[in-house]
């Protein structure tokens, strides 16, 4: 080669390189700059000079671009959608910011939609992200069959051991009602991280299965897997909701040892945690040790002591509410409600379902008028309950004519709970528990006739009556009680034992209230069937007798109306053996303390 050649090429290089760190840096300084990038209006003057200085093609300058503008706060879809288009032969990477965009949007079905079309005609294949986030739109649009179909593609892909796509099939098929099929998911994943192990917790708690949340989390310390904040939160509302007090007050030992009793959603969930489980005393412990508190803790604490009957407690909480600053809202205002009603303080009640439509501009719902109408029907004012009824907009509502039957039962009023049975059966909701309330009207008011009708309407509709069962915590196991169980290991030690409570409770004066009439379906504890001796909670209770110290409170969870008599029962119990008894029913909370319910035989 020439010297001259030589020159000639070496001149040509350096102009070459030049160049190309002069894009280089220019590259650098549009990244730099989109880093710092904060709206769409400087996005877009970027990409203008992304544009000016021929850069749209480079990959790392285009896929950043389109991954701000699709997912971060100052982008658009639309104007990513645009971006997107302009590129040729995106990769994967490209498809996943706008799969993902849109997963988190408004219009998640928009993700599948790009999902579908990358497999259609891109040769870029999905990976951890794309199936993450396409699983994610499926489980926020509730599309069962591509969930199923994406979990045939993780298989056939290869991802069936990444946490992280195993954990989004375990959420999509939550999501879409398949709670086993995500257990099933869950128990084949040869290796799970505690995000997975929090999520099977949340699954299982957001579905109803809140006994199988709280066995998730025996599996954890079995296999030694440590837990966090999120862990103690999903199972704090599993114990809420069954009831399970002692395992309730072990994760608060937990959380105070692990240092996140600051946290605010801990605070939170232990605060509904022991409201729920009927110990008010240990919720405001928990409330006043809070340094920080939200709107959530506030109504957590409200409501609390709403359920629990304690209206005026109630009110103080949500008078000092406002005076921390914090905007009520609409559960706020329940819980108020709920307090007013239990407590019999109509005024109050009246007053607080005024201010909250005139002073806090909030629509009351469904379940504000229930509380209306039951306050008003409690108080023996059925005239102004029904009022309320016919003045919301909400009278197509079964659960409002439920309401005012039962009131007319507590007042025996046969020509207001005929009128409410009417509403129920034109709107085609009648169930068997109408009839037995109405039933108990008749019966109470001497009508035989009455109760023969109601038996004969629910025999020729063929009206199916709600199994009872009840929940019943010994140790940190639950134990299920249905009426006249004999599937419990410890079945001839529990009936044995029961004889012996129904012995002692007659010895302090318990007397059995005989049912006035038998309805079929007679294996269901929403009728008063002729004999009360098995109903589920009176099992619970024997059980709960044998197997605690003395002294020790009972707390039972019963997904019906406690009955006439076994509230009656359950009265005496608490005499005979000095123990405080509290249940939850399907209506409300009765504490059994000294032969005397929280109720005042009211519910
Ligand atoms: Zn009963
Ligand atoms: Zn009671």
């Amino acid at each position: 080669m020439r010297p001259l050649e030589m020159k000639c090429d070496s001149a040509e290089e350096s102009q070459n390189s030049e160049a190309a760190q002069l894009k280089m840096s220019k590259s650098n300084t549009i990244l730099t700059l989109l880093q710092g990038c904060n709206s769409l209006q400087r996005l877009k003057k970027i990409h203008a000079h992304v544009i000016i200085n021929g850069l749209q093609h480079h990959p790392a300058i285009s896929n950043k671009l389109l991954y701000f503008c699709a997912t971060s706060v100052a982008g658009s879809l639309s104007h990513a959608q645009l971006l997107f288009n302009q590129i040729q032969n995106p990769q994967t990477q490209a498809w996943n910011s706008l799969i993902r965009g849109f997963a988190q949007s408004p219009s998640p079905l928009q993700a599948i939609f790009y999902y579908n079309y990358m497999l259609l005609v891109s040769l870029s294949r999905p990976d951890t992200f794309t199936f993450s986030f396409t699983l994610k739109a499926c489980e926020r649009v509730k599309a069962l069959n591509k969930c199923q179909e994406l979990h045939g593609s993780v298989i056939k892909c290869g991802f069936e051991t990444c946490v992280v796509v195993c954990t989004g099939v375990i959420r999509c098929y939550a999501a879409n009602g398949l709670i086993e099929t995500a257990g099933l998911v869950f128990d084949k994943m040869s290796e799970r991280d505690l995000v997975s192990w929090n999520c099977m917790i949340s699954c299982y708690s957001q579905g109803g299965f809140h006994v199988e949340a709280l066995g998730v989390y025996e599996r954890m310390r079995n296999e030694k897997v440590g837990l966090d904040g999120f862990t103690l939160v999903g199972l704090l509302s599993s114990c809420a909701h069954v009831g399970a007090f002692n395992m309730g007050v072990y994760l608060h030992r937990i959380a105070s040892e692990m240092g996140v009793l600051g946290n605010v959603f801990v605070g939170n969930a232990l605060i509904d945690m022991y409201a729920k489980c009927g110990d008010l005393d240990s919720a405001l412990c928990v409330f006043n040790r809070m340094k920080k508190r939200d709107v959530l803790t506030w109504n957590s604490i409200v409501f609390g002591y709403g359920v629990h009957g304690r209206g005026d407690t109630a009110i103080d909480f949500f008078r000092q509410m406002l005076m921390a600053g914090f905007q009520p809202n609409s559960i706020t205002f329940l819980g108020l409600l709920c307090g007013c009603n239990h407590q019999g303080l109509v005024e109050e009640g009246v007053e607080y379902f005024q201010m909250m439509i005139s002073k806090f501009n909030l629509k009351p719902g469904i379940k504000h008028y229930g509380c209306m109408v039951d306050l008003y029907g409690r108080a023996g004012m059925l005239e102004k309950a029904l009022e309320v009824i016919s003045s919301s907009p909400s009278k197509d509502c079964p659960v409002l004519w439920r309401t005012l039957l039962g009131s007319c039962k507590i007042h025996r009023n046969v020509e207001m709970g005929e009128i409410a049975m009417r509403n129920l059966v034109q709107l085609g909701a009648s169930s068997a528990g109408d009839y037995v309330l109405l039933a108990t009207i008749y019966a109470a008011s001497k009508d035989p006739e009455g109760v023969a009708r109601m038996r004969k309407l629910m025999k020729s509709k063929g009206i199916k009556t709600t199994p009872g069962w009840s929940w019943i915590e010994v140790g940190e196991k639950m134990h299920r009680f249905v009426v006249d169980d004999k599937s419990h290991p410890d079945t001839e030690m529990i009936y044995l034992k029961l004889e012996e409570v129904i012995l002692r409770a007659r010895s302090v004066g318990y007397v059995e209230e005989k049912s006035l009439f038998a309805l079929p379906g007679s294996s269901s504890e929403d009728c008063l069937e002729s004999s009360s001796a098995y109903h589920s909670e009176r099992l619970a209770i024997a059980f709960g007798l044998a197997s605690t110290p003395e002294g020790t409170d009972l707390r039972i969870v019963k997904n019906l109306r406690v009955c006439r008599d076994c509230h009656l029962f359950t009265k005496f119990v608490s005499k005979a053996f000095k123990r405080h008894i509290i249940v939850r029913d399907r209506v409300r909370y009765h504490h059994f303390r000294d032969g005397l319910c929280s109720c005042g035989d009211y519910w």
